[in-house]
């Protein structure tokens, strides 16, 4: 058994999380009360991953949920599986983080943070093997950004040798009109580079896109929003929750993605891509489904794979079909486009089927990639950040939760050192490297 803990924070964090367990517990059969209705074994085979088996037979995601303001949560609680959830697991303040990441982070967050950490840790005990932790948080507002980054480096110094995964949503002007977010999402990125083995990255820019391009919805709500990114999360897991040999556990995601520990930020990728509450009257096929798949349409992040090259990549295809024509389809995308995979990490590409497809679709597949060219959304939230920071723009806010200005300093190198990093490899070439021998021969001679 190899357990994960959940935890949810925030206002986006919880809505996001709240859609999870949603779509997770109706592809494990199991209904709003945790009582098991499915209908095949292998819906069972691996359900202790995400959930603890109450002696009453129910059973009960083994999830946190953590906010500075009640809100949220009451919606969660009354929400159509609020009373899954284990009442006590609900870890909540009264003052807010008013959108101040110093708020989450030192202030009114470090207030609530050992409460938190006593239900992850009790959670955790009770694990027979835990294999680590999942997060779900925005990065712009200041309780998921800034308590839940905390709670990140609580973990991490609790549990050093456990892993580590965020879903970590990215602020976009386009979706949200408060003006500090890049500061909050700048601070948190340099939390995550240090503290996170594995972040997918689901960026409301991009989010907005897809929804407003492709889906045609003239006003995308955050509900759209989230209709798009509990599909994701539950592809992004799918392996970790089915029987099957591809990355079947955190650790094993992170061995095949993450050739460099800081570059751990995931471009995710579905299809089909469908609004909520449609309906696909078409099953698509193989080839269908990869070319889309592989699309920088069909990205959750704005950034354009042709801009960059992939460094490692994995894909889930679900439902029934031939892996034959899958591994074919996956193997001809990467004939046809080799000059976007660097040549320098062999067998790049992963790909796996899992028989059981996400509710209501007869097929899906779901795309994980270490793409260089993420660095265009570090690029733009860094532009953004600069902009204020230049003139010390809102930075009151901060000190006046006894923030150092240095501290902003510090994170905006941070990442502008990962966008550098994710160009010096995107750059480098099988070629560099006999060349960088050859000198070292001559210099040797
Ligand atoms: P917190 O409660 O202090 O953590 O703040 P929020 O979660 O409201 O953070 C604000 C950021 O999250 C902004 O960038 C919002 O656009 C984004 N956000 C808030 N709620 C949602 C949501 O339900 N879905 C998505 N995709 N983004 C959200």
């Amino acid at each position: 058994m190899r357990e994960i803990v959940h935890v949810q924070g925030g206002q986006c964090g919880n809505q996001i999380g709240a859609k999870f367990w949603e779509v997770v517990c109706a592809e494990h059969g199991i209904d709003s009360t945790g009582r098991y209705q499915g209908d095949s074994e292998l819906q069972l085979e691996r359900i202790n991953v995400y959930y603890n088996e109450a002696s009453c037979g129910r059973f009960v995601p083994r999830a946190v949920l953590m906010d500075l303001e009640p809100g949220t949560m009451d919606s969660v609680r009354s929400g159509p599986y609020g009373q899954i959830f284990r009442p006590d697991n609900f870890v909540f303040g009264q003052s807010g983080a008013g959108n101040n990441w110093a708020k989450g982070h030192y202030t009114e967050g470090a207030e609530l943070i050992d409460s938190v950490l006593d239900v992850v840790r009790k959670e955790s005990e009770n694990c027979d093997c835990l294999q680590g932790f999942q997060v779900c948080h925005s990065l712009g507002g200041g309780t998921g950004s800034g308590m839940g980054t905390l709670l990140i480096s609580k973990i991490r110094e609790e549990y050093p040798d456990r892993t580590m995964l965020t879903f970590s949503v990215f602020p976009s002007p386009k979706v949200s009109d408060t003006v500090v977010e890049p500061y909050n999402a700048t601070l948190s990125v340099h939390q995550l580079v240090e503290n996170a083995d594995e972040c997918m990255v689901l960026d409301n820019e991009a989010l907005y896109d897809i929804c407003f391009r492709t889906l045609k919805l003239t006003t995308p709500s955050f509900g759209d929003l989230n209709h798009l990114i509990s599909a994701t999360m539950s592809g992004v897991t799918c392996c970790l929750r089915f029987p099957g040999q591809l990355n079947s556990d955190l650790r094993k995601l992170a061995v095949n993605l993450v050739p460099f520990p800081r570059l751990h930020f995931f471009m995710v990728g579905f299809a089909p891509l469908t609004s909520r509450g449609s309906q696909q009257y078409k099953a698509l096929t193989v080839p269908e489904l990869t070319q889309q798949m592989w699309d920088a349409k069909n990205m959750m992040c704005a950034a354009d794979p042709r801009h960059g090259r992939y460094l490692t990549a994995s894909a889930v295809f679900r439902g029934k079909m031939s892996t034959k024509e899958v591994d074919e389809q996956m193997i001809n995308v990467q004939n046809k486009n080799s000059s976007y995979f660097v040549e320098w990490i062999p067998n790049n590409v992963k790909s796996t089927v899992c028989d059981i497809p996400p509710s209501g679709l007869k097929m899906a597949s779901t795309f994980i990639g270490n793409s260089t060219s993420i660095q265009e959304m570090f690029r733009r939230v860094s532009e953004q950040f600069t902009a204020m920071f230049r003139r010390k723009a809102f930075l009151h806010w901060y000190t006046g939760e006894g923030m150092d200005e240095m501290e902003f300093t510090e994170a905006e190198s941070n990442m502008n050192d990962l966008v550098s990093e994710y160009q010096q490899y995107q750059d480098a070439t099988a070629e560099d490297e006999e060349y960088e021998e050859y000198e070292e021969y001559e210099e040797e001679a």
